[in-house]
């Protein structure tokens, strides 16, 4: 039994002062309020806000052998060629010790729960040992990609699934295909950059790339990428969108007056910054009620799968709006809501203190770092 006191705790209803959780073997099972610690023997005080196991929404994993490799602000283009150029440069040990330790680090810093993004098997041994749960979206991607039978090899694993990368790199048979099989719920990259709205008008950056590839694309006639997603994934499917920086309201009305199943708008503001500097509009993401949860992206196109860092990036909203993001938001969009994501009586949802907090406003600081403590 371990009871665990702190300044402050988020808790579904709002955050409380003065908690105390005590845990049974990891289970939540009273959350109090202290009043004088000094009378409770046994307590383990911690200075700071009490969350629940974090959830870093979107990650690749089996990037993060390259870390520090890619050219920072170099957009789309140059993110592409760089993956490409490094790739050839690591073995597979090397691979398989970054995402080693990537994954430990986040465990440290408290998160519980990834969306792993795979393209290939290589970081699933990393995975299914780890003491983080991960769900896997196994991604197909490729405008000549017309057959799944390449990614049969990452569904053997447990809680992988297929999802399409984006509404720009698969044609239209596949990808509706991939949309409509199964039930698990779908992660599919949205509107990082201008020319994946453009490309629909046949202009842009992904326009002119594929024209000087000689590749057509058979889905166009959708008109934009969130009408080709209503058009192609059942309404009943739960959807996360990630990145999201160039929605528009238009978009937003045009998915969320489709999708009966939650929809989940993932931020990965440090690797947007990385990549190209253009950001979502987070606040019209929050006008509209959206369910908004917060990813890291890779090592590629971050320094680090820090969720303070992409926290810290987001500390003129709400603390407990924001923590809710990290927290029961990611596990929600995972499927893990039930078990995850909130500090509830009967719950086994891990335990992180997030410190040096600015008491008076509740918010984070620039020092404000996050630990496990369960
Ligand atoms: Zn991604």
């Amino acid at each position: 039994m371990r009871r665990i006191a702190s300044h402050l705790a988020l808790l579904p209803s709002g955050i409380l002062s003065k908690p105390l959780i005590t845990l049974r073997d990891g289970e939540v099972v009273a959350i109090e309020q202290w009043d004088r610690l000094d009378a409770m023997a046994g307590v383990e005080f911690y200075a700071g806000i009490l969350v629940p196991g974090m959830v870093n929404a979107h990650c690749h994993l089996e990037l993060s052998y390259l870390e520090g490799q890619i050219e920072r602000r170099g957009g789309f283009a140059a993110f592409a060629a760089g993956v490409a150029r490094t790739r050839n440069l690591f073995t597979a040990e090397d691979r398989l010790a970054a995402a080693r330790r990537a994954s430990e680090r986040m465990w440290s810093e408290g998160v519980e729960a990834v969306g792993d993004v795979a393209n290939d098997v290589s970081a699933f041994a990393v995975k299914e040992q780890s003491p983080i749960r991960y769900r896997t979206f196994a991604e197909v991607f490729g405008l000549r990609t017309a057959s799944i039978e390449a990614m049969e090899p990452m569904l053997k694993y447990g809680e992988t699934s297929l999802s399409p990368h984006s509404t720009y790199s698969l044609q239209d048979e596949i990808f509706k295909r991939v949309c409509c099989k199964g039930d698990a719920p779908l992660s599919i990259h949205f509107m990082e950059s201008p020319g994946e709205r453009e490309l629909y008008d046949g202009r842009g950056a992904l326009h002119e790339w594929y024209k000087t590839q000689g590749w057509e694309c058979d889905f166009l006639h959708y008109g934009s990428p969130a009408e080709r997603i209503v058009a192609s994934v059942p309404a009943d499917r739960s959807l996360i969108l990630v990145h999201n920086c160039c929605v528009t309201q238009r978009d937003i009305d045009v998915i969320m007056g489709h999708f009966t199943a939650p929809v989940y708008w993932a931020v990965c503001l440090a690797s947007n910054d990385y990549i190209s500097g253009l950001m979502p509009d987070v606040e019209l993401l929050r006008r509209n009620g959206l369910n908004i949860c917060i990813g890291t992206d890779s090592l590629a196109s971050n320094s680090s799968l820090e969720m303070m860092a992409e926290l810290k990036r987001l500390s003129d909203y709400p603390l407990e709006e924001v923590l809710t993001w990290a927290t029961a938001n990611g596990a929600d969009a995972l499927g893990y809501g039930a078990e995850l994501g909130r500090i509830e009586i009967g719950k086994r949802c891990g335990l992180a203190v997030i410190d040096a907090l600015d008491y008076e406003k509740v918010r984070l600081t620039e020092l404000s770092t996050a630990r496990r403590i369960v």
